[in-house]
């Protein structure tokens, strides 16, 4: 693997261009989100220079130190894509353009409340805990719409899409969970034909998410390398 930040973005970004030309069923608006958690500022800039605008981050404290110090990168765009506790809400709420890891109704009323006035609807994805795992975030398949439904209703939110987060599988190979995402995905745009965006696939499986459907892709080991272990991950 490549050290160099730029030229690892080039390789996924050529990467991702082949994928959508090769294979119809790729949606074109396919975009991906450099996933900094626990990296410095100055990696982050470095792939801004490089072209990268949007970036996700896990931990609400990083999230309001990096779009702090950054505040000058107006056209820079945080996706918040880790657990919330309520506390915390007002700083996603102020920081974030982006919120991937809605599954608790409360969260998301405090987050539409606390939304600045001076900003637009904050952008939301409902969270799917696809592979059913009991100790997993998100909400169950046969929720979604009813959730959605409550979401929408909030005055500060728009409710964007979906995201999830598959059990490791054998291979790599999430097939069934990402095919049931895409099936997930039509059914909730029937009745909401804004939320077209869907969130999955990571740095081991994303060309296979791709095939299904994603608009998002979230890297991080692939853009920024490997990771300290964190205390809280
Ligand atoms: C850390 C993280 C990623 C990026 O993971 P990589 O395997 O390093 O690409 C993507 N999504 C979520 C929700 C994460 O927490």
């Amino acid at each position: 693997m490549d050290n160099n930040i730029a030229e690892r973005l080039n390789s996924a970004y050529r990467q991702l261009a082949e994928i959508k030309q090769k294979n119809l069923s790729v949606r074109a608006d396919a975009q991906l989100i450099a996933v900094s958690k626990t990296k410095p500022i100055s990696l982050i800039t470095e792939a801004y220079l490089a072209g990268q605008r949007q970036f996700g981050e896990n931990y609400v404290q990083e999230l309001v130190d990096k779009a702090t110090a950054l505040t000058e990168l107006a056209d820079l765009e945080w996706h918040f894509i880790g657990p919330i506790q309520s506390n915390k809400t007002r700083d996603i709420a102020k920081f974030a353009n982006w919120v991937h890891s809605i599954d608790r109704l409360k969260i998301a009323e405090r987050l539409s409340a606390q939304r600045p006035a001076t900003m637009p609807p904050l952008k939301v994805l409902i969270q799917v805990n696809i592979s059913d795992e009991a100790s997993k975030a998100g909400i169950a398949a046969a929720e979604v719409q009813p959730f959605a439904a409550k979401i929408a209703t909030l005055p500060n939110l728009e409710l964007a899409g979906l995201m999830a987060i598959p059990a490791p599988a054998v291979g790599n190979d999430n097939s069934q969970a990402f095919a049931a995402m895409q099936a997930l995905s039509a059914q909730l745009q029937q009745q909401f034909p804004q939320a077209r965006a869907l969130s999955m696939g990571m740095s081991d499986d994303w060309q296979q998410a791709l095939t299904f459907g994603a608009t998002m892709i979230r890297l991080g080991t692939a853009i920024f390398g490997a990771r300290e272990p964190q205390p809280h991950e």
